[in-house]
């Protein structure tokens, strides 16, 4: 049988690998898992020999079957190059007994760029595939990160467009001046009054306007998305977790088979639903830990089977988490209901309507792989400054959430296990957070000169990315509010 995907809200709505590439969420809002987990032979003595690149062709090999390995090979030589200023892409590092698995060294400097590179050569090839004659516009809410990930994919793409919203007072001095300074002909940014979910909501109901479907597909346009919704970014993030499990192999810090733990730093759900489904193929991985902020939504969840976004919303030192609806949620809560799409779409009307659902105790057994915590602004903080007196290591706020959460589970549970922290952002991105962690002083606003100070504290060199930006000219000044999004898309696509 050949894995195909399925709407996590009507299992009756199957396509390929590469038609769900381009149409990132499902007609009925669902989102789209695979029929099946596919059988991994994972032998990681032998991954431990191999690239990135050779590790990433096989893992996305087993989700993306429709795809041939040559075309494969393709894509992940154009996405996984000299973009990454490190040439083992994703490096594991250890610093006093903790592992840092760094997602951080693609051109935007945080981990969206292991998928958000690859992404537009994935699609190119499905729309290839399915003589698709159609410009592929993407539509993306951000809270930060993905919106300049996908952009920087996607720039001067022949056939696409992209469309970024971001919370006008949501993302961080350096993520906004990234995006608004962003090139390409075909890119175009909004500031949007109103937070992530405010955004990411709006953008889910323009994917399943009837109205709007039918303007586009009169003018030969079709909508796709570039947040973690679609499973072409997920099944790029599949990898980084069987490179790190082969890294610590290759390093000898484990012997093959034994297990370890993970701690993700969690917002949308995404990067720990990649982990999910590495679990699931045969990496050995005995929790994952799903690291908050104080929107500490997931939380709640994980300890009480009770999801509830009906609380205050918190702007944080780690905005790309600031969420409190986590879209990829729905393909966990789908595998909680033992694959059952009206159970799942069931809570998800709930959600949409009074913001929150409860699962049952049967289904709450599911979530026993996991664990779950959250860290407050002043843990953050606090973990930066310890980590770099402790281990001179500069970590960004994300990053420092997913350590503390790792750090109070070993508390916790006295688990020794080896655990590997997801390193999700450069510090550069976010250098008055981290400067102020560390100094414990109150920053000047100037961005460039508390760089320079950074840099002299982390003795890392300064991205070059970041140092291109101080010169950008500004090239997006938009902005608008939730409302008027439609109007916007209509405009910048010359809609009739
Ligand atoms: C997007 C992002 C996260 C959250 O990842 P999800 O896949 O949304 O859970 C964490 N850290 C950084 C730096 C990010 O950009």
């Amino acid at each position: 049988m050949t894995l195909l995907y399925k709407s996590t809200r009507d299992s009756k709505n199957v396509v390929s690998a590469s038609q769900a590439i381009l149409q990132g969420l499902a007609v009925d809002g669902g989102l789209y898992v695979p029929t099946e987990i596919p059988k991994a032979k994972l032998d990681f003595s032998k991954l431990a020999q191999q690239s990135y690149q050779e590790i990433a062709v096989q893992i996305m090999q087993l989700f993306l079957p429709d795809f041939t390995q040559e075309e494969l090979q393709e894509c992940v030589n154009k996405a996984y190059d000299q973009k990454f200023d490190d040439k083992e892409i994703t490096p594991l590092v250890k610093k006093k007994k903790q592992y840092y698995l760094e997602l951080f060294h693609g051109p935007t400097l945080a981990f969206k760029d292991l998928a958000l590179s690859i992404l537009p050569h994935l699609m190119k090839k499905a729309a290839q595939k399915n003589t698709m004659d159609k410009e592929i516009v993407i539509l993306t809410a951000t809270s930060g990160d993905t919106g300049k990930s996908a952009m920087e994919g996607f720039a001067d793409v022949k056939d696409t467009q992209i469309i970024v919203f971001y919370p006008e007072n949501g993302v961080s001095p350096i993520q906004k001046r990234q995006m608004i300074t962003q090139k390409g002909e075909n890119t175009f940014v909004a500031a949007v009054k109103g937070n992530f979910d405010d955004a990411q909501t709006k953008v889910k109901q323009l994917f399943n306007d009837e109205n709007l479907r039918k303007k586009m597909a009169e003018n030969k346009k079709i909508f796709s998305s570039a947040n973690s919704i679609n499973i072409g970014r997920l099944v790029p993030q599949i990898v980084y977790y069987v490179y790190a499990y082969s890294r610590l192999v290759k390093m000898g810090e484990i012997k093959n088979g034994e297990k370890i733990n993970v701690s993700v730093p969690t917002g949308n759900f995404g990067n720990i639903l990649a982990g999910f489904y590495a679990k699931k193929i045969g990496v050995p991985i005995q929790r994952l830990i799903c690291a908050s902020n104080q929107n500490n939504v997931l939380t709640d969840f994980f300890q009480t089977g009770n999801y509830d976004r009906n609380r205050p919303f918190y702007v944080t030192s780690s905005p790309s988490m600031d969420i409190l609806i986590s879209s990829n949620l729905e393909r966990l809560l789908f595998y909680l209901t033992k694959e059952n799409s009206q159970q799942t779409k069931k809570r998800m009307d709930e959600l949409t309507q009074k913001g929150e659902y409860t699962i049952t105790s049967e289904m709450k057994e599911g979530l026993s792989g996991f664990f779950a915590d959250f860290a407050s602004e002043n843990e953050t903080e606090k973990t930066i400054h310890t980590v770099y007196e402790q281990a001179n290591y500069v970590i960004d706020p994300h990053t420092a959430v997913a350590s503390c959460v790792a750090k109070k589970y070993q508390d916790k549970k006295g688990s020794s296990l080896p655990t590997v922290v997801l390193s999700t952002a450069s510090p550069y991105k976010f250098p008055q957070a981290v400067l102020q962690a560390i100094t414990k002083e109150t920053q000047s606003s100037e961005e460039y000169k508390m760089i320079n100070r950074l840099y002299e504290l982390a003795k890392k060199p300064i991205p070059a990315s970041i140092q291109e930006l101080k010169k950008a000219e500004i090239k997006h000044r938009d902005k608008i509010s939730v409302d008027q999004m439609t109007n916007y898309v209509e405009q910048v696509l010359n809609l009739k």
